[in-house]
């Protein structure tokens, strides 16, 4: 034997050696469970949220809103077309002389979207004014119609003559048909273009009614491109192009010197295609305002202020639930009275929303309110409140669950140091391999927009999972060979140690385990698992899922890994070497 030889330390005790890997597989396997159950229950809670806040009005604070049949004192009543165009990226519509000529003549707004991206919600959110924590339209599988109230709605109850031209979606989700004076909705059909014939239908119809007040036009096709091909492709701007043909046709035929137009898009698309989340194309837009109420001007807002403005230049009451406010801005006048009612409104919807965050002391108070930035403060203020209580409830939990991790990295440490260094090593090669993937092989990013399309979810969770446990096989083998480095002379299983080494894999697999299960109580932590009031910060809720799913997917790394470490200490030259010295 060589000099100074490593004790051959016997077992502790023969029964805990043995007993201490199936704990650890145990314990991961329950994880697994737990963590497989809670992402399918979190997903459901954003899918299937219900909002409270879709009976909303603002009665208790501005009183009841006069009937729409009502006129409102001094307000014109214009022409409005509001035409949506589903997926066009700001920049793509700088290239478009129809909205470039719009703009010239009228105003330049950048918007922002609120998320999810996708595409039910944010026409819900153009059309009533309400994001989709209010409108409870999180996802494009919302079996409509919508519960707010929309411009449609607002529009034909004040008697003016609705034309509807567009996908057979706006009958699911806003019950165009029903809603409107005249309307054609037809299907949105995969590669082919239609967008010529939702114009000559919209134009048709106007004809047949004498000239409508108020028409809503969707044009579907740039975004079946943006998926198909992507935001930044060749196939994206000849689309474009066509777009802007028939818009072109769509303004010369409706304008009448007196009509205002409003065009804007959903969302946008991330250059491969795709939208939900929060990259810069996708939720950095624009809405193209002209017309007569319109000022030439550059303006910034939000989404959500599109349906409120809308309302003002038409001289309408603006929806119910909408939060957002008129962008005054774009406006050239009060349009008599009716940006006035619309502000009372929105204090009036605003204060009501507080309520509902807060209780009756949420409202206590608050005794001036001057400007539309003042009722997103106010509103900002409330959310806050609320989840910083909540998060002083949850803290514990989140606590606890580190105090876990830390007690099962002390055990395996109490059991050999060496063990949980080579675990912990084995932890940052999982972590380097799973991210290292998922960002730099594939160019993911914690975002809705990843998916592209609603069919390519499976797959995606599916191949994540797949890697999940590639990785953490991987961390088992680095975790082996670590062990092995620090020994002087290491003992394989050959030599009794077989319960050691199959531990090492369990205790490797479960510090990657808890090293995401900290991560996951984190997000517990800001944001509970039910969403009730608040919709999560997607970023953070994309990552949480994912975070579940790998710790789903460890269970079968901890019923495998452990016969990886097995068989590198049985094969490591260094352990046969020590095997044969004993001989
Ligand atoms: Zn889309």
């Amino acid at each position: 034997m060589a000099n100074a030889p490593e004790r051959t330390r016997p077992s502790r005790h023969p029964l805990i050696d043995r007993l201490l890997p199936v704990i650890a597989l145990a314990v991961s396997l329950g994880l697994s469970y737990g963590a497989y159950t809670l992402a399918s229950y979190s997903w459901d809670q954003v899918v299937s949220y219900q909002s409270p806040y879709t009976t909303m009005s603002g009665a208790d604070f501005s009183g009841v809103r006069p009937a729409l049949t009502d006129p409102i004192p001094g307000a014109q009543p214009r022409r409005v077309v509001v035409v949506l165009i589903d997926g066009l990226r700001d920049d793509a519509s700088r290239t478009m002389a129809s909205i470039s000529g719009l703009r010239a003549r009228g105003a330049d707004v950048r918007l922002t979207v609120p998320q999810p991206s996708l595409s039910y919600p944010t026409w819900t959110t153009i059309m009533s004014g309400a994001p989709q924590q209010i409108s409870g339209v999180t996802t494009n599988w919302f079996e409509g119609p919508v519960k707010v109230e929309t411009l449609l709605d607002v529009a034909a109850g004040s008697g003016r003559t609705v034309v509807v031209s567009g996908p057979k979606d706006l009958d699911e989700m806003f019950n165009a048909s029903e809603v409107a004076t005249a309307s054609v909705t037809i299907e949105w059909p995969e590669g082919e273009y239609v967008s010529d014939t939702v114009v000559d239908n919209a134009l048709a119809l106007d004809a047949e009614v004498g000239g409508a007040d108020f028409l809503f036009v969707l044009l579907p096709d740039v975004d079946n491109t943006g998926h198909d091909f992507g935001g930044a492709s060749p196939e994206y701007d000849e689309v474009v192009r066509k777009i802007d043909t028939d818009l072109a046709r769509l303004i010369e035929g409706l304008d009448d010197g007196a009509t205002t137009f409003v065009v804007l898009p959903d969302h946008g698309h991330i250059d491969s295609g795709g939208h939900g989340g929060w990259e810069d194309p996708v939720i950095h837009t624009f809405a193209a305002f002209a017309g007569p109420g319109v000022k030439q001007t550059e303006a910034r807002a939000d989404l959500q202020d599109i349906a409120p403005t809308v309302a003002v230049l038409a001289g309408l009451q603006a929806p119910q639930q909408g939060v957002g406010t008129a962008i005054d801005a774009v406006l050239a006048d009060g349009n008599g009275s009716a940006r006035d009612a619309e502000f009372v409104r929105a204090a009036g919807v605003s204060l009501a929303y507080i309520r509902k965050v807060l209780g009756d002391d949420g409202v206590r108070g608050i005794d001036s309110i001057g400007s539309p930035a003042d009722l997103a403060a106010l509103r900002a203020d409330a959310d806050s409140e609320r989840l910083a209580e909540e998060r002083d409830a949850r803290f514990a939990l989140f606590a606890g669950v580190a105090f876990a991790a830390l007690v099962a990295a002390v055990i395996i440490g109490i059991a050999s140091w060496r063990a949980l260094v080579a675990a912990l090593v084995g932890t940052a090669a999982y972590a380097a391999l799973y991210n290292g993937l998922f960002f730099g092989l594939h160019g993911f990013a914690w975002s809705l927009s990843t998916f592209n399309e609603e069919t390519k979810i499976d797959a995606f969770f599916n191949g994540r999972m797949l890697e999940t446990v590639i990785a953490g096989l991987a961390a088992c083998v680095v975790a082996a060979l670590v062990y092995t480095a620090l020994r002087r002379q290491p003992r394989g299983p050959q030599s009794g140690y077989t319960a050691g080494w199959l531990a090492l894999g369990s205790a490797t697999v479960l510090m990657v385990q808890a090293s995401l299960a900290v991560q996951v109580a984190y997000f517990l932590w800001q944001w509970g698992a039910d969403v009730t009031w608040i919709l999560p910060d997607m970023q953070a809720a994309f990552k949480y899922d994912l975070d579940l799913i790998q710790l789903t997917a460890l269970g079968a790394a901890a019923v495998l890994g452990p016969l990886l470490t097995w068989l590198v200490g049985r094969l490591h030259p260094r352990t046969r070497r020590t095997a044969q010295a004993e001989v």
